[in-house]
């Protein structure tokens, strides 16, 4: 008989589940908890040939999957380009892994505006129960609720993401809007600057609709900056203060203001146009956790639920991607098999992206590198963000 699986959470981590355990031959329901198709707001995601694989295995159509770049720049604050790296990579976009997994899944089997809240079970069977009082019964479950996952926070409640110290702003521009000088600097490259302190990086993306003709397309501007105040940049302006982070549309002026201030004092005037000319600039807190395990009986943790790598590594999606293999491959098994198999190299992408975090701080002895000419780990930066942890 057809085994069923109830996969928490629609977005990349649950439909990368979904889809690998569909051309395992499982029946699966994914259930996420947002009413509406959900949109990653345009943010880039980095690809890696792992990625790609992965992506091939579940059935994904890769024809035009992103923009190909071919070198890494790093510039300095008076706009000089003061390393290369060649390194080939497809840059591509949330919206775009989305959609491309999003249409693996059979009609009736994506059920939106269902929110799990905990799940009980037998030695036969798993069941989830529902905000709304609902539940559905099956042989595996899978947590792929984010990084705030209510079913961790049931298997393994001493989890707690933790605040790293700085947040990510993020911000998106369409390559027809930028002065022709700025896109000859910046624009086909992945570009890096990084000032004592701040790490920013760049890379063009499709537009929208996976628009990738010339000039149609946008550049993805991503900074991680310390944040001097969290409370403050939380709260909106009717005074409430967000908990974990704050709906880009309720971030207050002033504290765009102070940020757009801050990026004309330390930025190459290159990257001070990019966020003068792009969408309304967001951020999000940096936080970090690891699961020590990965399963309980039936139910299982994947993506960001068993663990966050922070950005710097571009490895959320690809780590996702992982686990859902990992998982497709041992679901007929004991659970243990899958944990043994990836809270290791969980840790490993987790522990290299704090270690690429750690480097915003690093100034040598000499030199301040206030103006990002001279910062020690510059070449391992350039060499290792957004590359795959083996
Ligand atoms: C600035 C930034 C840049 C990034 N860049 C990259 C990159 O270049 N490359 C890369 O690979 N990754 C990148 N990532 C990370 C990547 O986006 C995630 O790691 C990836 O999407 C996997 O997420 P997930 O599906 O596990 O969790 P999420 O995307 O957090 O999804 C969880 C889903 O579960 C739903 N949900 C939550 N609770 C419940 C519940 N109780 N019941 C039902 N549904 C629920 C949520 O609504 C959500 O849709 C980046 C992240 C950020 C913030």
């Amino acid at each position: 008989m057809t085994k069923r699986a109830i996969i928490a959470g629609g977005s990349i981590g649950g439909l990368f589940a979904a889809t690998a355990l569909l051309r395992a031959g499982w029946h699966v329901d994914v259930y996420e908890r947002t009413d509406v198709e959900l949109s990653g707001r345009g943010a880039g995601i980095v690809t890696h040939d792992t990625l790609i694989a992965a992506l091939e295995t579940v059935g994904a159509d890769l024809t035009d999957l992103g923009v190909q770049v071919h070198d890494r720049v790093a510039f300095d604050k008076a706009g000089s380009r003061i390393a290369t790296l060649p390194y080939s990579q497809i840059v591509t976009s949330w919206d775009r892994i989305h959609q491309l997994l999003r249409k693996l899944i059979p009609r009736g089997c994506y059920h939106l505006g269902r929110h799990v809240k905990r799940y009980n079970q037998n030695s036969g069977s798993v069941t989830a129960q529902f905000d709304d009082g609902t539940s559905e019964t099956a042989d595996l479950l899978v947590g792929a609720d984010g990084f705030r996952s209510a079913i961790r926070a049931q298997m393994l409640p001493d989890i707690t993401p933790q605040y790293a110290g700085y947040v990510v702003w993020r911000a998106l521009v369409h390559e027809a809007d930028l002065p022709a000088n700025v896109h000859a600097d910046v624009f086909d490259a992945f570009t890096f600057y990084t000032p004592a302190g701040s790490q920013i990086i760049g890379y063009p993306i499709a537009g929208p609709n996976n628009d990738l003709r010339v000039g149609h397309r946008r550049y993805n501007f991503v900074w991680y900056a310390p944040a001097a105040d969290l409370d403050d940049m939380l709260t909106d302006d009717n005074g409430d203060r967000h908990k974990i982070s704050i709906p880009p549309p309720l971030i207050r002026d002033d504290v765009l203001g102070a940020m757009q201030t801050q990026a004309k004092a330390m930025m190459p005037a290159s990257f001070v146009e990019i966020l003068n000319r792009s969408e309304r600039p967001f951020f999000t807190p940096i936080y970090d956790h690891h699961s020590p395990v990965m399963h309980d009986g039936r139910v299982a943790l994947s993506g960001d639920a068993a663990c966050v790598a922070r950005p710097h590594v571009g490895m959320g999606v690809t780590k996702a991607a992982e686990d859902a293999l990992a998982l497709a491959r041992h679901a007929n098994g004991p659970l243990a098999a899958y944990s043994d198999e990836r809270v290791p190299a969980s840790l490993r992408a987790h522990l290299r992206a704090r270690q690429l975090g750690s480097w915003m701080q690093t100034i040598d002895a000499t030199n301040t590198n206030s103006d990002g000419a001279s910062h020690p780990q510059l070449s391992d930066i350039m060499r290792l963000t957004a590359v795959t942890v083996d």
